[in-house]
């Protein structure tokens, strides 16, 4: 089978050819750094990141961008409340970003653009579509003509008339048509702006990604991905303003993913529902988390529950225990186990097969569950030929890796430095413990820190701890 991806534009799957033979070109918009991600912006980055994980599984060569939103209303208004410069939040919450992907195993973008480091290409564009007619100034504004751009609205699928009657169409006087959109905006008092040709300002929310996605990634990328909530307006506005500038696709597949909810409801900060990582890892493993949001699907709706997340900690024992059983098998050279070796190259092509289908990483998962009954089975049987041994954990390794589960994203590093002083220090402590024969609190500090996902093994040179 080949890749099969959605195509929000067409609303249908197609199949999937980059622009360049054996390269694909992949932006992501990213975070407004002014606060932790809640689980559903992980959802997101998650998604996309095993998205671009099985794409190089394919043999591509990705190159991958995902911007900071460091500039907007919501980061201007945070920072005044705590009185502090826009840059010092944008940084701090960077940087937690940052943290919190590599908690859950999100690999580092090739390129993380921020939006205020794009200001004078971000001009340029404004200035190409004024000269084109395609823009019009009112006072220190400048707003894009949506009537100017013919298939303004293919991307959202809508009539024009369905988008101006939603209610999510920004209202302001200055504008000549209801769907026509700021690009840069005036500077108001206290607030940063940038020089222009304009005046002093700063650019409108769609311009940096329409910026950003070429100068990294060339005027046309393969995939441009984000939530549903984006489809429209972002999207649909950063492909008008690119198009009618440079007459070329801005992308060939637009990929959204679907909402993580939770009691009905979208998780959102503004809805006040939301589960942050540093909460959530109190109690799981960080693969856990990661696990679950893979659970379903990327375009269906993923509804959030504790229980649900308890239930998936369990799923991932189950293969961290095949895996672990496998490792520990009775082991007897002589013939190969044909069940084995059929059950290692179903689990691959099943595993394939699924992903191929517009990366169904729910049925991707149902194949390492497929897979592991297959080893229970064999082992309960009796010994395991070598071969047959490290054909299975290669499996595990190679297609748990695609999903960053199973090693990949559990690593020591996850931890961050306190929690990883604080797992040294109760290490040590347990170690006196053991010393003065205090066996039972010895025994309970172990038994928690197992609880946790973590697993103490005591050696002759002293005790290593590894995540599991
Ligand atoms: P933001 O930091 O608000 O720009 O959001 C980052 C990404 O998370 C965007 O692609 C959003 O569409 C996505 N997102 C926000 N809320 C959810 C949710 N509840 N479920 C899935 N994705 C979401
Ligand atoms: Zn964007």
């Amino acid at each position: 089978m080949t890749l099969q991806v959605f195509n929000s534009m067409s609303q249908e799957k197609e199949v999937f050819i980059p622009l360049t033979p054996g390269r694909v070109t992949m932006y992501t918009c990213g975070p407004t750094v002014y606060d932790h991600p809640h689980i559903g912006n992980w959802r997101c980055f998650v998604v996309f990141d095993t998205v671009r994980r099985y794409l190089e599984y394919l043999g591509y060569e990705v190159k991958f961008v995902q911007n900071f939103t460091d500039i907007d209303d919501k980061v201007i208004k945070k920072a005044e409340e705590l009185g502090i410069t826009t840059e010092a939040l944008a940084e701090k919450y960077i940087d937690v970003y940052l943290r919190e992907a590599q908690t859950l195993g999100i690999r580092k973008a090739d390129v993380h653009p921020r939006a205020t480091e794009h200001i004078p290409e971000m001009v340029g564009l404004v200035k190409s579509l004024l000269e084109k007619g395609i823009a019009y100034q009112v006072d220190k504004d400048v707003y894009f003509d949506t009537t100017e751009f013919t298939s303004y609205g293919a991307l959202s699928g809508q009539e024009l008339g369905a988008l101006e009657a939603g209610a999510r169409v920004e209202v302001d006087q200055n504008k000549r048509n209801p769907l026509d959109f700021v690009l840069w905006k005036g500077e108001k008092p206290g607030e940063p702006s940038w020089p222009s040709p304009w005046g002093c300002g700063r650019p409108g929310w769609h311009l940096e990604c329409s910026v950003m996605s070429m100068k990294h990634l060339g005027v046309t990328v393969d995939i441009h991905a984000g939530g549903i909530d984006l489809k429209f307006p972002h999207h649909e506005n950063e492909r008008a303003q690119s198009e009618a500038v440079t007459g070329e696709p801005f992308v060939r597949y637009w990929l959204h993913n679907g909402f993580l909810s939770i009691g009905g409801e979208r998780m959102g900060k503004s809805l006040g529902n939301i589960s942050t990582l540093e909460a959530l890892a109190k109690i799981h493993r960080p693969e856990a988390i990661r696990f679950f949001l893979l659970s379903a699907h990327y375009r269906s709706p993923l509804a959030f529950s504790p229980e649900l997340l308890q239930s998936v900690e369990s799923s991932l024992d189950r293969l961290y225990n095949a895996v672990s059983a496998l490792e520990a098998a009775p082991l007897q050279e002589g013939q190969r186990d044909p069940f084995m070796e059929s059950a290692v190259s179903r689990a691959r092509s099943d595993f394939r097969n699924s992903m191929d289908d517009d990366f169904n990483t729910a049925d991707a998962l149902a194949s390492l569950f497929d897979l592991t009954r297959d080893v229970n089975t064999a082992i309960s049987r009796g010994p395991l030929h070598p071969d047959d041994q490290a054909a299975a954990l290669e499996v595990y390794r190679e297609l748990g890796g695609v999903l960053g589960l199973l090693g990949a994203a559990s690593d020591t590093s996850s931890l961050d430095d306190i929690s990883q002083g604080l797992l040294e220090t109760l290490v040590e402590v347990r170690g006196r413990l053991r010393d003065q024969k205090e066996w039972a609190l010895a025994d309970l500090i172990r038994d928690r820190l197992l609880e946790m996902g973590i697993h103490l093994e005591d050696t002759g040179t002293g005790t290593r701890w590894k995540r599991r």
